[in-house]
């Protein structure tokens, strides 16, 4: 059942957005905290002490809500354990993690797969890998990008299964474009990893998957094992929680056998550090180096349970502030909800803005399925001049290339950039018809004088 408008306005009143009238269109970059969760931070300290570091009750009671934490976690996205779960800063780091975690697999001849479609934080690594860090040792492990449908924003499946042959180690994909908002088949690209057949270390003959789900994770139900993914990534600062803590699901077996990205305290197992021998904390210590953002995480797990609360996504009871397993179906039914109150939003905007003079909506057409975001350029206009306008307007858009750059170059965009809108679970249809108005007003204004390239807007965050 979809949310209604009181469903909607009941949720506003837990954010403090709602009373500044701010238009918050710009979620796909951060969504906004609701109250409970800055309250929650506070209830913890009391408490507030170092985890795996000290035998207070202060440090046991901080330990034992920041493990179950990782429960949430896995639990949520159907893994099979707390053992399967790192956290990182964001989604940027957890892919970062896995290609210095790899790094010393590749081989001479080795290749990896990515798409046109990349968040900068899922190609710049594989960049780096394969044209500076891997030559430095002397290895040559090529990057192949795979195309996608000017017209539709789809990823060119046929494309893709053309690069991926028996030396594919890794294929890296987005689950949902941050800028298109196109959203790859995943169980095709799975085949297609499948079908390459490189020989990895622990035995299977398929390239690895590694999903950047980034957009995916908060506007839609996400089973890592029923996606057979390998790694998925994932930031909780556009899943309602502050910013600081991001995710990276791998399988179990993948980080029993890598090394860990980070060296230090906390990863080494009890004594075990020798002048001539490190022994590894068991999983998913490994890879918790050094004091972690202990109430971040407390905090982001929770975020998740108060997402079920916030739109009933179970109707037996509240799971905010618990510690108990949530079941798979309630959190099916809260991203479902999420999922299609989002939705509906986007084929809002995408109907009111199809009759803007000049206004050109990249990606697929209305109908589609889509994240919940909107790109578009208007002719005459400086994508950031006109986000700037809109801001004038009150409407939070967000103008730039998104750090979809090569998407951006690959469309022939010049300069490489659009102006987005994205929605979340509490945006209102009121806020969508503001932000298309706006839109519609500023551009029946004569344009301002186009922004040269280069000038001051060429400092947006990539
Ligand atoms: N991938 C995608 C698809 C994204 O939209 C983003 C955030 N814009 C990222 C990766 C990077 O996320 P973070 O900045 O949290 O590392």
């Amino acid at each position: 059942m979809d949310l209604t408008e009181p469903d909607i306005a009941r949720i506003r009143e837990q954010f403090d957005f709602d009373r500044s009238g701010r238009v918050v269109t710009n979620n796909a970059a951060s969504t906004q905290p609701p109250r409970q969760l800055l309250d929650l931070y506070r209830s913890l300290t009391p408490f507030y002490e170092n985890v795996h570091r000290g035998q207070s009750d202060a440090s046991r009671y901080t330990t034992d809500r920041f493990e179950s934490s990782y429960d949430t976690i896995a639990g949520w996205l159907g893994a099979p354990s707390r053992r399967s779960i790192a956290t990182y800063r964001n989604t940027t780091e957890a892919i970062n993690a896995v290609m210095y975690s790899l790094l010393t697999e590749f081989r001479d001849g080795d290749n990896v797969v990515t798409t046109m479609l990349e968040h900068n934080s899922n190609y710049v690594p594989w960049h780096g890998l394969c044209r500076e860090i891997l030559p430095r040792f002397g290895r040559r492990v090529e990057l192949r990008i795979a195309r996608f449908d000017h017209r539709t924003g789809e990823l060119d499946l046929d494309h893709l299964a053309s690069l991926v042959d028996a030396r594919t180690k890794l294929v890296c994909c987005s689950g949902a474009s941050n800028f298109l908002g196109s959203k790859p088949p995943l169980p095709i690209v799975r085949a297609i990893a499948d079908a390459g057949g490189y020989p990895q270390p622990t035995g299977e003959r398929r390239a690895r998957l590694l999903v950047d789900g980034a957009q995916l994770v908060p506007s839609s139900f996400v089973d890592v094992q029923a996606l057979d993914v390998d790694y998925l990534a994932f930031s909780f600062h556009k899943l309602l929680a502050p910013f600081g803590v991001g995710v990276l699901y791998a399988k179990e077996h993948l980080l029993e056998q890598s090394l860990p990205f980070l060296y230090g305290g906390d990863m080494i197992a009890d004594g075990q550090v020798t002048p001539d021998a490190v022994g590894y904390n068991g999983l998913p210590w490994k890879y918790s180096a050094g004091t972690p953002n202990i109430l971040g995480v407390i905090v982001s797990a929770q975020a998740l349970r108060l997402a079920v609360d916030l739109v009933g996504g179970d109707p037996t009871r509240m799971h905010f502030r618990s510690e108990d397993p949530v079941p798979g179906p309630v959190v099916r039914r809260t991203m479902d909800r999420i999922g299609e109150h989002t939705a509906h939003l986007t084929r809002r905007a995408m109907d009111g803005l199809s009759g803007v003079p000049g206004l050109r909506m990249l990606g697929g057409p209305p109908g589609t399925p889509r994240s919940p975001l909107v790109a578009f350029t208007v002719a005459g206009w400086s994508p950031f001049e006109l986000a700037a306008e809109l801001n004038r307007h009150g409407v939070e858009s967000r103008a730039g290339c998104h750090c979809a750059t090569l998407a951006h170059h690959d469309l022939g965009l010049d300069p490489p950039a659009s102006c987005r809108l994205s929605f979340y679970l509490y945006n209102s249809n009121a806020d969508v018809d503001r932000a298309v108005d706006a839109v519609r007003k500023v551009v029946a204004h004569r344009p301002p004088a186009p922004t040269p390239v280069g000038g001051r807007h060429r400092r947006e965050a990539a």
